[in-house]
């Protein structure tokens, strides 16, 4: 009988029945009074959730259109940025930023190393930056930035914004808008909420609302605050049709948080990620980010010596597991292993189950089951 196939990339990563079921149901009319109930409930659950003053935007799109929507709405041309980037996606921003001819300052750590805040910090008294962008994780590095520390240090700095790309972390990694000095968040449904990609998700504090205010009409359409406020305030007024079905599934995912509770999910994410990345360092793999500095919610794995990286994601892939590749100069030495969202026991424990088999069958000298014995018992702690 053929394995089910476990889809532990950093996202999209694997979606809960009662998820899925809400993407299936009748899709009915974006005015539909049941529909603008939900989405109301939503954006209000967001908001109280992750605490801001501000407002919560939920816009049909990627996380890449949720960075483009923050920056479109509290830059302009001539306005100067600092990007702060631990890896691929933190470089993101500057082509997106650079785009629309703002101008850029990059300080970039070496990967799987954090940038310091205190270096971050030199460089915001150089000049005025409108604006800093962190990356919370890294999807490229399993790197998490240390945002509550950043978010303290730069509310200091009256003229900057402070833009977190939460795309890998949000429902994951501990995240507070107001509570840590961040002024827009944005993530994606992919991740750790664990939804099907299609939409991004954006809060912005009442700094950030001033900010857009300020900036009178913007060059861009689609993703302009001032064209969604409305909605998000009434859904039943139109700008442009809202993704109904996977609204619902959103909405899903915040009760299935809400029951989980939030800082319960964050705990749970803490514990999961120390307990794979103890079991896979147990099975001869190193884990790239630094250890104060790792994500809980992905690890990215270094192969032990004389493991080839398409042969064995190959042998991963017949055992019935995808895990994603490494990227830049780790293509070919690293996979990259999601463990966020809506993961359970079983999807932990089949996990490092298939690594070992996979090990054994590049003819690596492991002891079947080490590393599921030390994962059981890290979880049971
Ligand atoms: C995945 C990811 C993105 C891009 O999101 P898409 O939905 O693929 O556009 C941006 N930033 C980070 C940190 C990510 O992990």
């Amino acid at each position: 009988m053929k394995n089910k196939k476990l889809v532990m990339i950093p996202g999209p990563t694997p979606v809960a029945r009662s998820i899925q079921d809400q993407m299936g149901r009748e899709t009915v009319a974006f005015g539909d009074p049941n529909f603008i109930k939900d989405f109301k409930e939503l954006i209000s659950d967001l908001k109280t959730m992750w605490r801001t003053a501000g407002e919560v935007f939920v816009v049909a799109g990627t996380g890449t259109m949720a960075m483009e929507m923050a920056i479109a709405n509290t830059l302009k041309k001539g306005d100067n940025v600092l990007i702060v980037s631990h890896g691929f996606f933190g470089d993101r921003f500057i082509d997106l930023c650079e785009r629309k001819g703002i101008n850029v300052d990059v300080i970039a750590s070496e990967w799987g190393t954090i940038v310091p805040v205190e270096e971050i910090e030199s460089k915001l008294k150089e000049k005025t930056y409108q604006a800093l962008t962190v990356t919370h994780v890294d999807t490229s590095t399993g790197v998490c930035a240390p945002v509550e520390e950043i978010g303290k240090m730069a509310s200091k700095f009256e003229d900057t914004l402070f833009i977190v790309d939460g795309v890998c972390a949000t429902a994951g990694e501990v995240e507070y808008v107001d509570d840590m000095g961040i002024d827009v968040l944005l993530t994606g449904t992919q991740k750790a909420f664990g939804v099907a990609p299609g939409l991004g998700i954006l809060w912005a504090g009442p700094k950030a609302m001033e900010r857009r205010k300020s900036l009178g009409t913007i060059p861009e359409f689609y993703v302009d605050f001032d064209k969604w406020l409305p909605i998000m305030h009434d859904p039943a007024k139109y700008f442009a049709t809202p993704a109904v079905n996977l609204v619902w599934a959103l909405k899903e995912s915040v009760a299935i948080i809400k029951e989980e509770g939030l800082e319960n999910r964050y705990a749970r994410h803490q514990k999961v990620a120390k307990a794979m990345q103890t079991a896979l360092e147990a099975l001869g793999f190193k884990i790239l980010a630094e250890k104060e500095h790792r994500a809980a919610t992905l690890s990215n794995v270094i192969y032990p010596e004389g493991i080839d990286d398409a042969e064995f994601r190959k042998t991963l892939y017949e055992e019935g597991m995808v895990v994603a590749g490494g990227l830049g100069a780790y293509a070919g030495k690293m996979f990259r292993l999601g463990h966020m969202g809506n993961i359970d026991m079983h999807d932990l424990v089949s996990v490092i189950a298939t690594i070992e088999r996979a090990l054994y069958k590049a003819g690596h000298n492991v002891e079947l089951g080490k590393g599921v014995g030390i994962l059981m018992q890290e979880l049971l702690k």
